[in-house]
């Protein structure tokens, strides 16, 4: 998720240390992207599960055979075997040196970019901006990002709009169908564990899902706006008018990266060290949701800045200590893709309205 403007790492640790192997970069045909992402990227032979012993020996001789893993937590993290993601026609990447990533969100991502354009004459560029570091690890302005699984993505625009990388969406600007044929693929073919989306956006999206017959009730679980869904996969965050935030799960990388923590905090391939974040407040907010929103705690943080209320000054700049660290994670659970009712069912027709916008 985009920070907001006011943050700002003052020392960006490093989490990964020592001589990692070049990543291999991942080149996929635009024509063969679809078909190799899901699942089939990863330079890892998955055939048997390697014993313990064995990726600890790895670890320590033959990194690089292991492939990518995503280590920690997307705010506390870091990945190995990193790849970045390809240049595409489909697609403009903002910063190809911020987008590394793993294979599987890379491929997941270009899965979803080119169902898009299977469905629509491919005119309209999907822009990129930060995956993550080659090594992970902290990356200025955001929190996550850290471990190879966030991605942020423009909206599609019209392209009589402007189109551009941090355009703000609205319904003068978005282009429904893309947008909506973008999301569509991300929630039904990838692990995606949630799409930031302003609320604005959210409403239009919807709307224009149900004008084109997509079931109701599969809205409701997925979208946050007007739904119950404690657990909604489009959610509502601030910043996110002009882009969004997609977080993957990564099946493998994730597993591989429970499995060969021990041995990479042995060989000293992880670390820890400290910094410090800064963060402008803006008024109304409180010291306990500062704490949360970096997952540290509100004693840390007062005493960082000789706090004796909890009420936070609007316009103050605060410390935040910040541990650029890898955080072991205990298991990785997966949930299954929340799949729309099959076709033929009532209140589905699939009339997909024309592409808005001129150009093409
Ligand atoms: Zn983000």
């Amino acid at each position: 998720m985009a920070a907001p403007a006011a943050i700002e790492l003052v020392s960006a640790d490093l989490t990964v240390q020592g001589d990692l192997p070049a990543a291999a970069t991942l080149s996929v045909p635009r024509s063969e992207a679809a078909a190799t992402a899901l699942g089939a990227v990863s330079a890892a032979p998955t055939d048997e599960p390697l014993s313990d012993d064995e990726i600890a020996r790895r670890v320590a001789e033959d990194l690089s055979s292991l492939g990518a893993m995503s280590l920690g937590r997307p705010n506390a993290g870091a990945i190995i075997n990193a790849v970045q993601m390809p240049e595409g026609e489909n697609w403009e990447l903002v910063t190809p040196y911020r987008s590394w990533a793993t294979p599987e969100t890379v491929g997941y991502l270009i899965a979803a970019i080119e169902k898009v354009n299977a469905q629509f004459p491919p005119s309209h560029k999907l822009y990129i901006g930060h995956l993550s570091r080659e090594h992970g690890g902290p990356l200025r302005p955001h929190r996550s990002h850290q471990s190879g699984r966030d991605v942020d993505t423009s909206y599609y625009y019209r392209l009589d709009r402007n189109p551009g990388w941090y355009q703000r969406a609205s319904a003068y600007t978005l282009d429904l169908p893309r947008t909506w044929a973008l999301v569509r693929a991300l929630v039904t073919e990838t692990d995606v564990e949630y799409l930031f989306i302003d609320r604005s956006v959210q409403r239009l999206l919807k709307k224009y899902a149900l004008e084109v017959g997509e079931n109701r009730a599969w809205l409701d679980r997925i979208f946050q706006l007007g739904s119950r869904e404690p657990e909604p996969i489009i959610r509502h965050a601030w910043g996110h008018v002009t882009h969004i935030h997609v977080r993957f799960h990564n099946p493998q990388a994730q597993q591989l990266g429970v499995r060969a923590y021990d041995a990479l905090r042995a060989q000293r391939l992880i670390g820890s060290k400290f910094g410090y974040a800064r963060y402008r407040a803006e008024g109304g907010e409180t010291l306990t949701a500062m704490a949360k929103r970096y997952g540290t705690t509100d004693e840390i943080i007062a005493r960082a800045n000789g706090l004796r209320n909890i009420r936070l000054r609007a316009g103050r700049v605060y410390s935040i200590p910040y541990r650029g660290r890898v955080r072991r994670v205990a298991e990785v659970v997966i949930p299954s893709r929340r799949q729309p009712p099959e076709p033929g069912g009532a209140s589905r027709s699939r009339s997909v309205a024309a592409p808005e916008g001129g150009g093409r």
